[in-house]
């Protein structure tokens, strides 16, 4: 077996590992690199490879920089099958039109070349077969199996073996274990290589309790001074486990009546269908729906799905809360909220996810005072505060816990899916703690098993 590192090596985006056998080639992921706009730059390049050559793709998850050059690959002629758990299959379909109307907008606003079109949109969605987890695959040389990630629905690492010869996993994007809905990582099995994601390979998140006492705290603060908070919302997972605890608050009277507005079709469409696979809940999560507690809806609650019901929300009163995408702020709905409150000092943004370098996001969690949005200069008024626990990803520590409970300690760890910082200081841990050797590759590089 060999894999080669064609993305998301000392970055966070852009996934994409290619994995050949004797007598197959395929690959793990196809992701968009994202930076100041959805689709960077970086994007229109060449594919390392020829997309006709490759005979199957395996999807770790829905998010755009795992599935986001998909339509690209099947532009260039890819036409073999692309495994994904069904959840991920649809959220797929979610995310890469999404992609496209961000980009047909982009185009119309200032001519930004389009990476892909709804037509090829159309034509990746033909390709997708679902595969549920722990079944495993036979493809020409190589099984493969799905294995729960506990990152977003549907999410999944990949264990992949050549028939009688060696074994590889690959991370794909590992869940936060207080993630309140989703079920927390399975156990990996034993391998000769590990690909593991190192998004906080350095960092340590907050405690749960904290991350639930300060988001109560922001929107008492935001009422207080008859302001309006926005949230960022990464559509899948983030914003219903936003919607989670938002829930709480208010069936509970923890924070005082008021509006709020999740302003993201995505993520009105994501919350949509993670209502409809409760069977990927964990118990607690499963119990409260049982007991007939709708958990991501509740009173005050408006989702504005058209573009007048979105511009509706200018005219509400204050106070008011507002999630709308993207998360990183590099596109959607969220930047006309900007452009509107970004001045404000009543205001504030409150970042609860991943900010990519170079994005919008990246600016103004670094503290960045004067910015650009939408073509517009902004002195940024409004406070900026982030809840570092509301990641989606795993930390340092759970993901030292997730290799340490391994049937077995994989022989060889390579550190991926992090800045350079993040997946070196993950790959000295992992050796001092467990004494394996582990790696921070760069991009094109090839390892043989
Ligand atoms: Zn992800």
């Amino acid at each position: 077996m060999k894999i080669s590192f064609l993305g998301a090596v000392r970055e966070v985006t852009g996934s994409c590992f290619m994995v050949e056998s004797r007598d197959s080639r395929i690959l793990v992921d196809c992701g968009m690199h994202q930076g100041s706009t959805v689709a960077s730059a970086e994007n229109f390049k060449d594919f390392p490879f020829d997309a006709a050559s490759i005979d199957s793709v395996i999807i770790t998850h829905a998010h755009l920089d795992h599935v986001g050059k998909l339509p690209k690959l099947v532009k260039e002629g890819f036409k073999g099958k692309i495994y994904a758990t069904a959840p991920t299959v649809k959220l797929a379909s979610i995310v890469l039109r999404d992609a496209e109307q961000v980009m047909e907008d982009a185009y119309n606003l200032e001519y930004r070349p389009k990476l892909f079109e709804l037509a090829d949109v159309e034509e990746t969605e033909k390709f997708f077969v679902p595969v549920d987890y722990s079944r495993k695959v036979k493809l020409d040389g190589l099984t493969f199996r799905f294995r729960d990630a506990g990152h977003i629905l549907g999410s999944a690492f990949v264990e992949i073996e050549e028939n009688g010869g060696a074994r590889a996993a690959f991370s794909g994007d590992l869940g936060n274990i207080h993630d309140p809905i989703l079920k927390p990582t399975a156990q990996l099995a034993a391998q000769d290589v590990l690909l593991i994601e190192s998004t906080y390979g350095n960092r340590l998140h907050e405690s749960v309790q904290d991350r639930s006492k300060e988001l109560k705290q922001y929107i008492i603060n935001t009422i207080k001074r008859n302001g309006v908070l926005i949230i960022p919302a990464f559509a899948i997972e983030r914003t219903q486990v936003l919607l989670f605890e938002l829930n709480h608050l208010v069936e509970n009277r923890l924070i005082p009546p008021v509006d709020i507005f999740l302003d993201s079709p995505m993520a009105i469409k994501a919350t949509e269908i993670m209502q409809e696979y409760p069977q990927y809940y964990n118990q607690t999560a499963l119990k409260q729906v049982c007991a007939g507690d709708d958990i991501m809806v509740f009173p005050g609650l408006q989702k504005t799905l058209t573009r007048d019901d979105s511009k509706r929300i200018n005219d509400s009163p204050r106070p008011k809360v507002i999630i709308a995408g993207s998360g990183m702020m590099n596109g959607g709905r969220i930047l006309h909220h900007l452009v509107r409150y970004l001045g404000d000092a009543r205001s504030m943004v409150l970042i609860i996810g991943y900010q990519a370098s170079g994005t919008l996001g990246r600016q103004l969690y670094n503290g960045e005072k004067h910015v650009e949005v939408l073509s517009e200069r902004i002195n940024v008024k409004a406070e900026i505060k982030s809840i570092g626990a509301y990641s989606a990803h795993a930390d340092q520590k759970q993901l030292l816990n997730w290799i340490e409970q391994a049937e077995q300690l994989p022989k060889h760890v390579y550190c991926t899916h992090g800045e350079e910082e993040a997946s070196a200081a993950l790959a000295t841990r992992i050796n001092e703690e467990f004494g394996i050797s582990a790696d921070v590759p760069r991009i094109g590089d090839t390892i043989k098993l």
